[in-house]
């Protein structure tokens, strides 16, 4: 081997070690990119439990294989509804959401809740979860509030857009949910009314809004903040909802 070759084979193992080198940092600088980008779009702790919380609320009992009932807690999250007295509507509606949840289960029926945690869920969401889903019925939960404090008692909207048979079904229901309400805590009824709201206006289901009392009432405002009223309340849902479903199951059979 003469000198000029020696030079020629280190000169190029040099380079080869140099290519070898800048390949693998090129690989070393990728992986940090691939990394450092994977983590700078990664979600934080907190967001992950939400979407984890949303993930289960959007995924329906599997324990039964009744008709799909979709229970909406109104407002949650930076949303809370009314307040009184330290009292937030969002944290009755979530709890007799879930209370109704349990009961409805109990009865054989399937349950997906707009969400089951203090998070805020836009109005159209709850929409799209209730007529994506292709949930028999849609219950939406309220509290209500006046500037008159003496104004009480448990109202139940529906609407009439969609087709008439939805419009029959869905007042059929706030009247079976009323009168079942009324009997389990023995509130004053305001009746069955017509409303708008996109919740009840957009579902393409059988779909109810109710507000459960008023925040603003001081009796109604005590009776809610126990756990028990807030129990017979998610019983007087459940069992209308029960009640509506089979009187329907007996005028299609009869049909
Ligand atoms: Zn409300």
């Amino acid at each position: 081997m003469t000198e000029s070759w020696q030079k020629s084979i280190v000169s190029s193992t040099l380079l080869r070690v140099k290519k070898m080198t800048s390949v693998f940092h090129l690989i070393f600088v990728s992986l940090l990119f691939f990394t450092t980008s994977i983590f700078a779009h990664s979600s934080t702790p907190l967001e992950l439990a939400s979407l984890a919380s949303q993930r289960a609320a959007l995924k329906p009992s599997s324990k039964t294989q009744g008709p799909l009932i979709v229970l909406d807690a109104g407002h949650g999250g930076t949303d809370e509804g009314a307040k009184v007295r330290h009292l937030q509507e969002k944290k009755i509606t979530l709890l007799t959401a879930l209370y109704t949840k349990k009961k409805l289960e109990g009865l054989g029926y399937r349950v997906l809740l707009t969400r089951i945690k203090d998070t805020y869920i836009s109005l159209p969401k709850r929409v799209s979860i209730a007529n994506q889903t292709n949930s028999a019925l849609f219950v939406s939960i309220h509290c209500n509030a006046a500037h008159n404090h003496l104004a009480q008692g448990l109202e139940i909207y529906y609407c009439k857009a969609g087709d008439s048979t939805r419009s029959l079904s869905s007042s059929a229901l706030a009247d079976s949910i009323l009168r079942q309400i009324i009997q389990e805590t023995g509130c004053t009824s305001r009746g069955v009314k017509l409303g708008r709201f996109h919740v009840i206006r957009e579902t393409t289901m059988p779909a109810i809004l109710i507000e459960i009392g008023f925040l603003t009432n001081y009796d109604e405002w005590a009776s809610m903040r126990k756990k028990s009223y807030l129990e017979q309340m998610a019983n007087g849902i459940a069992l209308g909802v029960d009640t509506f479903i089979k009187s329907k199951k007996n005028v299609l059979g009869a049909s």
